[in-house]
């Protein structure tokens, strides 16, 4: 199988073509660095994005709060992660990068808070 990928690591955004199947990579071609090659192997074999949601807050002065990944999640388990997501309630006070959900969808990375919630007491 033949895959374009345009590599999003710098503005060049360089046109790689990867030939292989599965995980296995027979010829990475098109890309002006090593770090664009690497980045082309990767989303041939496993494609992965940083997730950026907003969770509900209870008692705080803000209703949602911003939260994303710590590091990438497989491509196809995003949605996964956004069933989840749109259900979850955390209660102030929410400290930067306080983990909001461990291990989301058992796929070992957590979700966390980008921004801090006061507790407002009612
Ligand atoms: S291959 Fe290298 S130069 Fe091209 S877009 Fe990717 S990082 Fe930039």
């Amino acid at each position: 199988m033949i895959k374009q990928i345009t590599c999003v690591v710098c503005p060049m955004g360089c046109v790689i073509t990867v030939d292989g199947e599965g995980d296995q990579i027979n010829s990475v071609t098109g890309a002006s660095c090593k770090r664009g090659e690497e980045y082309a192997r990767n989303e041939f074999v496993l494609p992965v994005r940083t997730l950026t949601s907003s969770v509900g807050v209870i008692d705080s002065d803000r209703c949602l709060l911003p939260v994303r990944s710590e590091k990438p999640v497989p491509r196809d388990r995003i949605f996964d992660c956004m069933d989840i997501l749109k259900n979850v309630k955390v209660e102030a006070p929410v400290k930067m990068h306080q983990v909001i959900v461990p291990n989301i969808a058992n796929t070992g990375v957590d979700i966390v808070a980008c921004a801090e919630a006061e507790r407002m007491d009612v």
